[in-house]
């Protein structure tokens, strides 16, 4: 019958210095199911390199390892992480529980790397718990328990896959006598139902307790002794409930285990999502204030009217002779208003008076228009009315003031009906026009609208006009209209002494400059979520080193490279998400904030940015968090549960 472990010339050796440190030289051993053996030896003999070879945790360097008639060599990592985590179940001297669960969660680690249902191991680990005498103690954290408490949730947890072999090192070595005997007559009793025991001591009365002691010495096997007696009967029928979790529920199993992990460690948690949260609330937040202030200037400009085109005398804006430029004159509208492609022509003529009303005085900008420039510019009226043909065609000298003019003239009293000194030229107030919110803080020029041809014929005294708003026939194209109103206008002049504003141009070019700033501040912000990712990777490669025990332990309960690669790849993105989340929450505070104090535009966040910086977080924590996963997942087992 072939034993269940079979030694053949196994030797490890470790590089040292420039040469080799042989720690096991050509160990032959063979152990049968269902035996009670102690290795025992001085310290550094090499007992646990001999036991983290058996435990698969560690390979030979030369020499055959037959496990159950298997080539052992012959085994891929994966392969070994399922033997470590179904066939042999691991006690330590120093127990290497996980901190941050609970006694129940620990026993429950193997399980869940099985991937056994959440019910079934949850009920199999409080059975082995209650067991073990532990049944009141589900709920307590490791720093909770005693040493032999702790050492007893450690053999429930090497129990919960119902390993066939337990591999004890040194599990006494941190125990006091007492709880030193209760561990031993517990792996006693786990021998008695069947089970393989060899545990590793260098206490001869620890060791007396096996029927069979093998006792090493510089990597070698200086006597092997069996204690007569019988060795039971491989019953081992495993009852560690069969069945897998789909994959669905592998991820959530690994999203708890993060979450667990992250509020262990709360601060260092929120100091790694610092970075995403500041980065993410000021992308959201500059892409908001964006699009706030381009709406808003869209808005603006649609005061000014649609559809219009404004012409006036004169090179462009600016242009010094513009004031001389008399050209421009009432008859060029009367004759554009006669094209089918112009809906309506206003002719504005401007003049800047004094102003009296009783013993107030104020300088204001008379502007002459037409009846229909209140359309055309969408201008409304709070009160009263405004003029009509027939008061453009008798120059009338009824009046529209705005809101400055009424807050000068009239703070307290209704302007209605009241006249105004203009000038010498006495005019009767007959409508308020809504203020325009014009540019940044609107206007503080007081503003009175009076028909053209009373200007024309009070204050100027020529019929030319200082502008003529157009508004252009609905189903025209504007480009077309303005290029036919400047060739109309060229031949009536014989130059071309006059220049035309586009609304529509102005709404394009607006429109591009604030979407160019966007995406400047935007790029920004995109690089300080960069350097947060970073950040991310920075803090996430430091406590890669700093849990380098807790990776060994899970490895050496059965976790895979690919489950230790996934564990901090989730921690990463679930990081970043989160983080993601509390900038997204910022970035909206932020516009309360905004809103409160009063500006003239509003944020505007848009459900495809928020999607946008939550994907990108996302991505940050994939791409970040790449690295540290697969560093932690390369760790090897040995070296790692041998730090702490
Ligand atoms: P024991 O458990 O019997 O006290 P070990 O098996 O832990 O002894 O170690 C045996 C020898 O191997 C010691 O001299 C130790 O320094 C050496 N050793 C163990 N692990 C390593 C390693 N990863 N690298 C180099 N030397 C090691
Ligand atoms: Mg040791």
């Amino acid at each position: 019958m072939t034993p269940l472990i079979r030694l053949q010339g196994i030797t490890r050796s470790y590089p040292s210095g420039e040469g080799e440190l042989q720690v096991l030289h050509g160990i032959d051993l063979d152990i049968a199911q269902g035996e009670f053996v102690a290795i025992i030896g001085a310290s550094g003999s090499g007992k646990s390199t001999l036991m983290n070879v058996l435990g698969c945790l560690d390979r030979p360097s030369t020499g055959n390892y037959l496990l159950d008639g298997r080539e052992i060599a012959e085994l891929g990592s994966a392969d070994l992480a399922a033997l470590r985590r179904e066939f042999f179940g691991f006690v330590f001297q120093r127990y290497h529980l996980l901190s941050e669960m609970t006694a129940l969660g620990n026993v429950e680690v193997p399980a869940i790397y099985r991937g056994t249902p959440a019910a079934t191991r949850r009920d199999r680990a409080a059975a082995l718990l209650g067991r073990l005498g532990m049944g009141s103690r589900l709920d307590h954290r490791p720093g909770q328990l005693s040493g032999g408490q702790q050492q007893r949730v450690s053999i429930a947890r090497a129990l919960v896959n119902d390993a066939r072999v337990i591999l004890a090192d040194e599990p006494t070595g941190a125990l006091d006598s007492h709880s030193g005997e209760e561990v031993l007559s517990i792996l006693e009793e786990l021998n008695a139902e069947g089970r393989t025991v060899i545990i590793v001591t260098h206490d001869s009365k620890v060791a007396a307790r096996a029927r069979r002691v093998i006792e090493i010495a510089d990597g070698r096997i200086l006597s092997d002794r069996s204690t007569p007696g019988h060795t039971p009967a491989a019953k081992m029928t495993p009852d560690a409930g069969k069945g897998t979790v789909p994959v669905l529920g592998q991820l959530a199993e690994a999203l708890r285990m993060a979450l667990l992990a992250m509020r262990a460690h709360k601060l260092r948690s929120f100091l790694t999502m610092l970075g995403i949260i500041i980065g993410i609330a000021s992308v959201v937040s500059v892409v908001a204030l964006g699009e706030g202030s381009r709406q808003q200037v869209l808005r603006n400009i649609s005061d000014l009217g649609t559809n219009t085109l404004q012409v006036f005398p004169g090179e462009s804006f600016g242009d010094t002779r513009s004031g001389r430029v008399t050209t421009l004159v009432l008859e060029d509208g009367t004759q554009l208003a006669r094209q089918s492609y112009v809906a309506s022509v206003s002719p504005t003529v401007s003049s800047s008076q004094t102003l009296r009303y009783g013993a107030t005085e104020a300088t204001a900008q008379i502007s002459g228009v037409g009846e229909q420039y209140f359309d055309v510019a969408g201008i409304t009226l709070t009160q009263g009315r405004s003029f009509d043909a027939a008061d453009v065609a008798r120059m009338s000298q009824d009046v529209v003031i705005d809101q400055n003019t009424r807050q000068s003239l009239f703070p307290d009293e209704d302007p209605m009906g009241k006249v105004v000194m203009a000038g010498k030229v006495p005019l009767r107030v007959v409508g308020v026009a809504k203020a325009s919110q014009r540019g940044p803080g609107g206007s503080t020029s007081l503003t009175i609208y009076a028909p053209y041809s009373t200007v024309q014929a009070r204050y100027i005294g020529s019929t030319s006009v200082s502008g003529l708003t157009l508004r252009i026939a609905d189903d025209v194209d504007m480009a077309l209209a303005q290029q036919s109103v400047t060739e109309f206008l060229t031949l009536r002049h014989g130059s071309k002494d006059f220049f035309i504003i586009n609304n529509d141009q102005i709404r394009a070019t607006i429109t591009s400059t604030t979407e160019t700033m966007t995406i400047l501040i935007a790029a920004i912000a995109v690089i300080s979520l960069l350097v947060g990712g970073i950040g991310v990777m920075n803090i996430m490669l430091v406590s890669v080193t700093e849990r380098i025990s807790e990776i060994g332990l899970r490895m050496a309960v059965g976790a895979r490279r690919s489950d230790i690669r996934a564990q901090f790849l989730i921690e990463a993105v679930l990081v970043c998400l989160i983080g993601g989340v509390a900038g997204v929450m910022a970035a909206l505070g932020f516009g309360l904030i905004f809103e409160q104090v009063g500006s003239s535009f509003q944020p505007v966040y848009s459900a495809a940015s928020i999607i946008a910086a939550m994907a990108s977080s996302c991505g940050i924590g994939l791409v970040f968090g790449y690295l540290p996963a697969v560093n932690a997942s390369r760790l090897d087992p040995v070296a790692a549960l041998s730090v702490g």
